[in-house]
């Protein structure tokens, strides 16, 4: 496994690879790798001759008085559960080889990037657009691949890629959780096991709310997201947002549920801000 630093060595590298005709699977991160990162190396694995992954914590996507500084960077884990997937390479640049001095140009999704957690993490997703775009014109990959956890970026990443021509496919991949279904997340190493319990409360009530409208007739948004706010606010000291929305657009549905669409939550347990989301496909 190789572990590079410099934006124009992985692209020597990388055009080395491609003269040869290798596919490049290729997984964006921050570090801190769990079974929902290693989910995803994993079907990269499967899916190309190599792979790469990237830690990078991305200053540009985080706010001014969000966990940039403490974000957990195990970074001597992170290359030991790399090597033992099998991975090719890690790309793992410091921030001023991404952001040089004088860095001016951003990516931007316009609309998608300005509701649910972009209305409340203001410049969140142009960070996300930018550094992926780089890492798109660094890496070159055939596949990159994307959780669902994080459902919102997943469908801003695919709008943009499209939008730009990026001859690339965007591969997203289920949530992965714990035994008891709450979402793995490299934020959750900031919980006591008292906050865990309490962050499971969203899990439960997304499952919950599947099940209403899957077996309801006619359900509608409002007293889903009333049911939903109800368990989230014994629990959660403080909610962002419940949102139902159209699964593929992400656009606002009627009251009446009758399409496939997202369940997403964002809410904090002290300072630890939590995100999660369910598909649902009424069945009428
Ligand atoms: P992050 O390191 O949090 O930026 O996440 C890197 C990638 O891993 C993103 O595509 C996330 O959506 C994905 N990811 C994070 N948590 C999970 C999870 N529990 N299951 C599946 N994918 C995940």
């Amino acid at each position: 496994m190789k572990i590079i630093s410099h934006p124009h060595k992985i692209q020597k590298f990388i055009r080395n690879l491609k003269l040869k005709r290798k596919t490049i699977g290729f997984v964006p991160t921050m570090g801190a790798l769990h079974q929902g990162h290693i989910s995803l190396i994993r079907r990269a694995k499967k899916e190309n001759d190599i792979v790469v992954v990237s830690i990078f914590v991305n200053p540009s996507q985080f706010g001014p008085n969000e966990d940039l500084k403490k974000y957990p960077r195990p970074f001597f884990n992170d290359i030991k559960l790399c090597n033992k997937e099998g991975v090719n390479i890690i790309f793992a640049p410091k921030a001023n080889l991404i952001y040089p001095k004088n860095y001016l140009t951003y990516i931007n999704v316009e609309k998608l990037s300005d509701i649910m957690c972009g209305e409340h993490r203001l410049a969140h997703f142009r960070g996300v657009t930018t550094v992926v775009t780089k890492l798109f014109n660094i890496i070159q990959p055939d596949k990159v691949y994307f959780g669902l956890k994080d459902y919102q970026q997943s469908v801003i990443i695919k709008k943009m890629t499209a939008d730009l021509n990026f001859p690339i496919k965007i591969v997203t991949c289920p949530t992965i959780r714990e035994k008891n279904g709450l979402a793995l997340s490299s934020r959750n190493a900031y919980l006591s096991n008292e906050d865990l319990k309490k962050a499971l409360s969203i899990s439960q009530s997304l499952n919950k709310a599947k099940k209403l409208i899957e077996y309801k007739k006619s359900v509608s948004k409002k007293s889903i997201i009333l049911e939903i706010k109800k368990v989230i606010e014994l629990n959660m000291d403080k909610i962002d947002y419940i949102e139902i929305r159209d699964a593929d657009t992400l656009e606002e549905i009627k009251n009446i549920i009758d399409k496939k669409v997202v369940i997403a939550i964002a809410a904090y347990i002290g300072k630890t801000r939590l995100i999660d989301n369910i598909v649902v496909n009424p069945v009428r």
